[in-house]
């Protein structure tokens, strides 16, 4: 019969991989725990409009990217394409603007896009995040950026570049947009022909055009981040001074656009040159209109995620320690019920007494056990001879002794060379 495998752009995270997903883990609490953030999670699907309004129904990701069924009663449920929205959600339907302000959060799970796979880029994948709702500071804005520079440090990522700017707010982006559009038409002549068709859908992609007729003509276009209103502007400023004084480094981007609706003032996001075409690693930003959008009281807030994949992928490996194992129990005689029961127990209450312990599950033979337990670095194997009497064997130096199998956890415990 054909096996089956699994979806395409789905993967398995198998065990020597899920060791690198607990180190990662491991950092986030440190970095992020010890800012005093605090994990959330949200549930894998969610009500289809909660997107459609918080990430923008003229978004790909909404237009073109998500998982969404029928939930068996007439209502659109979606996978989760993303985290902000959801976490808004949580935070609007639990009343937590109640609590002291700001509320700080990270996650940690898996977000589903109807995307095409390639390296770096799956249908499933995961991400780390962070959101600071109720707080509209600059201080916010870099120090969510210094986190996770602090995250990728300590993975190692390689070749990390962090991008800047700012959107101000929507009122002068559709101003900013009218004149870039004017602008645009009256080079017309002057761009590529793809440009030209998607001036009014969409002209901020001119920006990241590589012709060269069309590259002259964006070296004089007009830049948001020169038309943001005062208030923006001052905001933007102290953002850079705070990262300057963190020695963060970044380039200011004019051109930054990410494919969610929601932001205001500060983006930001970082690439890595270690990565291929899908170089980017993490990025986000300020979202001070979305929990209003999404009907909760007008509340500032800020966030970022990361691909775990691409920070994986671009991170520098990391030292694996083998699990340790303090004792590996084998019955002798595995025709004998009492001694398996025996061994069964020896080492239930070895791993209750704190001990790492295994039981021989694979059926092999006394010798193929050992060779087994030496092969796992086993420090001490148990043979467990009958329902009474045990024989403990030293892996480290080969020294066995018989003794009573209730005095094998004790005999371990106090460490004592086997005499
Ligand atoms: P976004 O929510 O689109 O800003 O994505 C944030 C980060 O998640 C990106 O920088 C990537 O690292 C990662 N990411 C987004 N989409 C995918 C995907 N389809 N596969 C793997 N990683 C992704």
């Amino acid at each position: 019969m054909a096996s089956i495998q699994a979806p395409k752009g789905t993967y398995d995270v198998l065990p020597p991989e899920a060791e690198r997903r607990s180190i990662l883990e491991s950092h986030v609490h440190r970095i992020f725990g010890g800012a005093g953030y605090r994990r959330i999670e949200t549930p894998a699907f969610e009500a289809t409009e909660l997107f459609a309004r918080g990430v923008g129904s003229a978004t790909d990701i909404v237009q073109k990217e998500m998982y969404s069924f029928d939930d068996g009663g007439g209502r659109s449920m979606t996978l989760r394409p993303e985290g902000t929205a959801p976490i808004c959600r949580a935070y609007i339907e639990h009343g937590m603007h109640k609590l002291p302000l700001p509320v700080k959060f990270w996650y940690l799970g898996s977000f589903f896009r109807a995307e095409q796979p390639q390296k770096g880029r799956y249908r499933q994948f995961w991400q780390v995040g962070a959101e600071v709702i109720g707080a509209g500071g600059p201080e916010t804005d870099a120090e969510i950026i210094l986190l996770l520079a602090e995250l990728l440090d300590a993975m190692g990522v390689k070749g990390t570049r962090l991008r800047l700017a700012s959107l101000g707010n929507p009122e002068t982006r559709i101003e900013y947009r009218d004149e870039l559009t004017a602008y645009l038409r009256a080079h017309a002549s002057e761009l590529s022909v793809e440009v030209r068709a998607r001036i009014d859908l969409n002209p901020m992609r001119a920006f990241d055009a590589s012709d060269r007729g069309t590259q002259a003509v964006m070296a004089n276009a007009p830049k948001l981040l020169d038309r943001l209103a005062p208030d923006d502007a001052e905001h933007f400023d102290q953002v850079k001074t705070l990262l300057d004084a963190a020695g963060i480094r970044y380039e200011l981007d004019p051109t930054l656009v990410r494919g969610l609706d929601y932001y205001t003032r500060t983006l930001f996001e970082f690439t890595s040159d270690a990565l291929g075409a899908q170089s980017g690693v993490g990025g986000g930003g300020r979202y001070d209109r979305l929990i209003e959008q999404l009907g909760g009281q007008p509340t500032p807030g800020i966030g970022f995620a990361a691909g775990i994949e691409r920070i994986l992928l671009a991170g520098a490996e990391q030292p694996i320690a083998p699990d340790p194992v303090d004792l590996f129990v084998i019955v002798g005689d595995r025709e004998n019920r009492r001694a398996g029961v025996a061994g069964f127990e020896l080492a239930r209450e070895a791993r209750q007494a704190g001990l790492a312990a295994q039981l021989e599950l694979g059926a092999r033979s006394m010798k193929g056990a050992l060779k087994h337990a030496d092969r796992i670095n086993a420090r001490y194997v148990a043979i467990v001879n009958d329902e009474q009497s045990a024989t403990l064997k030293d892996m480290d130096t080969g020294e066995q002794q018989d003794l009573e199998a209730i005095r094998v956890i004790a005999t371990i415990l106090r460490g004592s060379r086997l005499a």
